[in-house]
């Protein structure tokens, strides 16, 4: 089968530049290559077989999943809040990225618990198709542009259920600034690397319209001992490390909800 390139622009975990003919790719997990490579330096005439047996079937329609709390008094403004929905399938794709998932709903459910009644709308959004074309997350920023949808900030998580650091934010400095003396509030929770830093790939597309993006960082030591991998799988995930993540994402939106940006 040979795909044109503006059919999957990105395959493989590679990205095709515009008229470039697709070659064969594969992408193996980070221990996976680490493991490959060391063993290859170490043994030069080693002979590496490699099978693959996955093949790019035609596209199916598929959907992002939004849920939201509509605003009490400016339902208009938007604070989107959200994670992947689909994954790799080598296995159930918990950390990355059915943890984002779960908090983003976890979000919604906190506001409801705690009885706020949020100024704008907080809508959880579940993007398809992050992991081979982003499709759910470009679709969904040209709807909110078609609809005149007023983003004011998205907040993702994708970099797995573990404890809490901290945000990334992309805005402008002034924007930032905004955000610093929140800084103490968000500190008790072991927030305390926010500044400038990348937000994340489903909400990049919302970026064009002036929306605030935030990326929720939790402690990066283990991700990539189960990112796209076949152990990435439900007992994989702390129950405390999750809840500590959506209670912080939860602190967040409270504070872009009660003050704006
Ligand atoms: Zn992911």
């Amino acid at each position: 089968m040979n795909p044109r390139h503006d059919d999957y622009p990105h395959v493989g975990g590679m990205r095709y530049g515009t008229g470039v003919p697709l070659i064969p790719t594969a992408a193996i997990s980070t221990n996976g290559a680490d493991l490959l490579s060391k063993t290859l330096k170490e043994s030069p005439n080693l002979t590496f077989y490699f099978k693959q047996s996955c093949e790019t079937l035609p596209d199916a329609k598929s959907y992002n999943v939004v849920g939201e709390i509509k605003g009490s008094e400016k339902p208009d403004e938007i604070i989107v809040v959200g994670g992947h929905i689909d994954s790799w399938d080598l296995a159930e794709g918990a950390q990355d990225d059915g943890a984002g998932c779960m908090q983003s709903i976890e979000v919604l459910r906190l506001f409801k618990a705690l009885g706020v009644k949020p100024k704008r709308t907080i809508r959880a959004v579940m993007f398809m198709n992050e992991e081979n074309g982003l499709r759910g997350g470009v679709q969904y920023a040209d709807l909110a542009k078609k609809n005149n949808e007023k983003h004011m900030a998205a907040v993702e998580s994708d970099a797995g259920g573990f404890t809490p650091r901290g945000f990334g934010i992309v805005g402008t400095p002034e924007q930032r600034a905004k955000v610093m003396p929140w800084k103490p509030l968000l500190a008790p929770y072991g927030l305390l690397e926010i500044g400038a830093g990348g937000g994340g790939a489903d909400i990049g597309p919302l970026a064009q319209s002036g929306t605030v993006l935030f990326g929720f960082k939790p402690d990066s030591q283990r991700y990539f001992d189960y990112h796209h991998t076949a152990v990435d799988n439900f007992e994989v995930v702390s129950q405390r490390e999750l809840e500590l993540g959506a209670a912080s994402m939860a602190a967040l939106i409270y504070l872009l909800d009660q003050y704006g940006l």
